[in-house]
């Protein structure tokens, strides 16, 4: 398991998913990969259905889209039209994923979820990954 990453390291893994137009998911998926990770997708058995699974470390990363996870953010603003249909929708869809964390969390399970529009800059997401997998 890698611990300490030179520059170049850092600089080459971001360099292989920097500008590829990716999904949020793909792009967090290339770099824990890249960073030399393990882990597992979509475990099913598992409170709301993680997106990435690090089952030795028991951790999860949750990937969520702003709009349909309702997320306080510009991508995360709601249509002026059909007010209550969306608003129903994606309150049902917060309340979904703070139980889903709140069952990991008494499964034993760390959570981290990753707002898709806080996957850039590369380098925070990066160090953000690093540290949570790492736990420190
Ligand atoms: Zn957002």
């Amino acid at each position: 398991m890698p611990d300490v990453f030179t520059p170049e390291k850092r600089s080459w893994i971001m360099s292989r998913v920097k500008n590829r137009d990716t999904s949020p998911e793909i792009l967090v998926r290339s770099l824990l990969h890249g960073l030399g990770f393990r882990f597992r997708l979509h475990h099913k058995k598992l409170p709301g259905h993680p997106d990435i699974v690090l089952p030795k470390r028991r951790k999860v990363i949750f990937v969520h889209g702003c709009f349909w996870h309702g997320h306080d953010c510009p991508r995360g603003k709601r249509p002026a039209t059909n007010v209550t249909f969306w608003n129903e929708k994606i309150e049902k869809n917060r309340q979904r994923d703070h139980e889903a964390q709140e069952k990991l969390g008494e499964l034993g399970w760390t959570s981290l979820v990753v707002w898709q529009c806080e996957t850039k800059p590369l380098e925070q997401l990066t160090d953000r990954l690093l540290k949570f997998v790492r736990g420190t």
